[in-house]
């Protein structure tokens, strides 16, 4: 088959595997805005993302024996995601993890986010995720776009203290057996920026119990360890011979609770991981598998980091989706991205946006099963 024949034939196909977008009204925030819900079905997958927060709401995905199942915490109605809650599936923005005591300096000025993090909840001294409104808290606008939805949200200048009007948009599609996430931003002052998505995947299944069974991979040889605030120190530590060597595929659970000073400081694994990829190209992030389903879920990123959080701050005072309480460490979250508190790190790479650049990322969340 050549030329216009062919043509057809890959045209009939690709529409054939077109994934289905539709979308439902699925409440409203305390303000009165609408919140919708879009779902995202390709044969294989299945993704339901709200325009509040630019939740990842819902992941359905196989198992080994064809078995769908949700994969993803949150929650049943919008109530759950207006309340105090982890983040769950939500778009992290301006900057996602930390910036140590909520300030940074730019072309010699200082900027202040408020503050919303510390080991003493009543005495921030960390901005966490963008500061108290960030764009897990914002609703998003909305249009269908091809196998997926596209969301725009428009920060004003100041905005939770950051320079510039940041233009943000973030495509979700579902094609095959992949969720990708594709972010893009534009500046009119320069500024600075680090987005991610925050979901918390347990591959059992949501509310299954903890993931310390998941074997985890990460191709990285270094991390960013912290100190008592979960700000890096500013090494890049060799995981060589520690409990963050996750370079060939290791239980979660297999050294969690070693006697390990930054364990220790993170309640567990709370870390950012420095990957080899070095950042710039789309390459194998990590992979995690869970042996009752069969499930394998890989990560692809151009992002130099990833943050690893095994879900240590869950206590089982949430309920989520099909009235499951989540246990301590019933999920855990890769979230691709620059280091923490870069702005205040000159040698990590910049997180840095000008006037006439393009930010634009793409994380891939690819399933399997084995
Ligand atoms: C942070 C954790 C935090 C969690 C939820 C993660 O990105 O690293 O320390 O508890 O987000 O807020």
């Amino acid at each position: 088959m050549r030329g216009p024949a062919l043509v057809l034939a890959l045209m009939a196909i690709t529409a054939s595997v077109q994934s289905q977008v539709t979308k439902q009204p699925w409440g409203k925030t305390a303000d009165g805005t609408a919140v919708e819900l879009y779902t995202i079905k390709s044969p294989e997958i299945e993704a339901h993302i709200l325009t509040y927060g630019g939740v990842v709401q819902t992941l359905k995905v196989p198992d080994k024996a064809g078995k769908t199942g949700d994969i993803v915490l949150g929650f049943d109605s919008i109530d759950g995601y207006l309340g105090n809650e982890p983040y769950f599936g939500a778009i992290i923005g301006r900057y996602g993890n930390r910036i140590a005591g909520g300030t940074f300096t730019l072309n010699g000025k200082t900027y202040s986010i408020p503050l919303n993090d510390g080991p003493d909840p009543k005495h921030p001294v960390n901005a966490l995720h963008g500061g108290p409104k960030g764009f897990d808290k914002v609703v998003w606008k909305a249009k269908e776009i091809p196998h997926g939805v596209e969301l725009t949200h428009i920060s004003p200048d100041g905005d939770m203290g950051f320079p510039g009007t940041l233009t943000t948009v973030v495509r979700y599609t579902v094609v095959g057996k992949e969720l990708k996430i594709e972010y893009s931003a534009t500046t009119d002052k320069d500024t600075v920026l680090n987005l991610t998505n925050h979901s918390y995947f347990n591959l059992a299944g949501q509310g299954s119990g903890d993931i310390l069974k998941d074997v985890v991979k990460i191709n990285a040889s270094r991390y960013t360890p912290v100190d008592a605030n979960l700000i890096p120190t500013g090494e890049l530590a060799s995981v060589a011979g520690t409990p963050f060597d996750f370079r060939k595929p290791t239980a979660v659970g297999a050294r969690i609770n070693d006697n390990n000073d930054q364990l220790k400081k993170g309640h567990g694994y709370d870390h950012n991981f420095v990957l080899d990829s070095g950042g710039g190209k789309l390459s194998e992030a990590a992979e995690v598998y869970e042996a009752s389903s069969g499930r394998v879920m890989t990560v692809l990123t151009d992002q130099p980091g990833v943050q690893f959080y095994t879900g240590n701050f869950l206590d089982g005072t949430l309920k989520g989706k099909d009235a499951k309480v989540y246990g301590h460490r019933a999920a855990l979250c890769l979230e691709t991205q620059h280091f923490p508190d870069s702005p205040n790190h000159p040698k990590f790479p910049s997180t840095e946006l000008k006037p006439g650049q393009k930010y634009h990322t793409v994380t891939i969340f690819r399933f399997s099963t084995r």
